[in-house]
């Protein structure tokens, strides 16, 4: 399969996270893109970006967020005592709140939480991550059944105009923009441990957008303010999301179950195009993850997604989300990819 990566990822090399109240070293580091093209180059094509314009971008996100991603590093280094990175430390109260001018504010309007650090260059790697998974998408639209995205920085947590859990621009929701007038309807299937809060917040009052996650139950772990299952969509986009949190230290055949209710579900919507965010922090070894899934369990996955797709001839475009370091890192990929090709042919 057609794999997109660029070493240029690197650029965005953040060194703080801000964790139950200390700064501590993000797990979202450049390494982790190192592991997995190690894991793909030998059995899959691996391809370079090309260049898009901003309009693929502006499809997702608001103007005024672009521009506060581009700029706002510069801004923040001209005050006095800044640290490298950008971390907000105030944040709008809930309702009503106004945009501000300082970039103090704008930093915490902006950005969701202390997960997204913004450094000199981390602008020009998130691009870069959408020129990836533009390029992914345009595979497909020239008629690959599918192909992969090595995207980073990741993207399910990224709002419409917001910043955060290590995601800056909205990937899968980008790609999804991109391909549908093409296809005129599109599902996303979200398989990170986390729930792809972001996505789901672009998508929210959408009917021609299906938004299906598996994840670690919010009532205990990130992004806790979203993924439970009584958010559906509201307005046109009212039962167009479906979350299926599931509970700490599910394993293998509890992860597949809900993964089959999941397509279930994507059958009955009769999507022209699907799209995965794939996410491999529901390892057993993850240092974040809370599931149990295994390397194996991901080769399921896979050929659960794949056997899908070769039923209706569905082309689909996979974009790596999350997954952090730990030694089945790069299997993990290597056997969902495997898997999905195996059905898929
Ligand atoms: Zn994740």
């Amino acid at each position: 399969m057609d794999v997109v990566f660029s070493p240029d990822h690197a650029l965005h090399d953040s060194k703080s996270f801000i964790v139950r109240g200390t700064i501590a070293a993000p797990a979202e580091v450049p390494r982790r893109a190192e592991v997995l093209q190690a894991a793909v180059v030998d059995d899959h094509t691996v391809l370079a970006p090309t260049a898009h314009d901003r309009g693929a971008l502006a499809r997702v996100h608001s103007p005024d967020y672009l521009t506060f991603l581009e700029t706002a590093h510069q801004r923040w280094s001209e005050l006095p005592g800044a640290g490298p990175e950008i971390l907000p430390n105030v944040f709008p109260a809930r309702g009503n709140a106004t945009r501000p001018d300082h970039i103090v504010g704008q930093a915490g309007f902006h950005m969701g939480d202390g997960a997204c650090p913004i450094g000199s260059r981390t602008w020009d790697a998130a691009r870069i991550s959408a020129d990836v998974v533009l390029t992914t998408a345009d595979r497909v639209l020239d008629g690959e059944n599918h192909a992969f995205s090595l995207c980073r920085p990741p993207g399910h947590h990224a709002f419409r105009d917001m910043a955060a859990g290590f995601c800056f621009l909205n990937n899968v929701a980008i790609a999804a923009e991109h391909v549908l007038p093409t296809y005129g309807r599109a599902a996303i299937v979200d398989f990170d441990v986390h729930h792809g809060n972001g996505t789901q917040s672009v998508f929210w009052e959408r009917d021609d957008v299906l938004f299906v996650s598996i994840h670690g139950d919010p009532v205990n772990f990130y992004p806790f303010f979203w993924g439970h299952r009584h958010e559906r969509g509201a307005g046109q986009g009212m039962g167009y999301t479906r979350n299926i949190p599931l509970p700490n230290g599910t394993a293998d055949d509890g992860f597949l179950e809900a993964l089959g209710s999941a397509m279930e579900t994507v059958a009955a919507f009769d999507p022209g195009v699907l799209l995965v965010s794939a996410g491999f922090d529901a390892q057993e070894n993850d240092p974040l993850g809370i599931l149990k899934v295994t390397t194996d369990g991901f080769a399921r996955v896979g050929e659960c997604m794949g056997a899908f797709a070769a039923e209706r001839d569905l082309p689909a475009v996979l974009v790596q989300e999350g997954g952090y370091l730990c030694d089945e890192l790069g299997l993990n990929l290597a056997a969902f990819l495997a898997g999905y090709e195996t059905r898929r042919g």
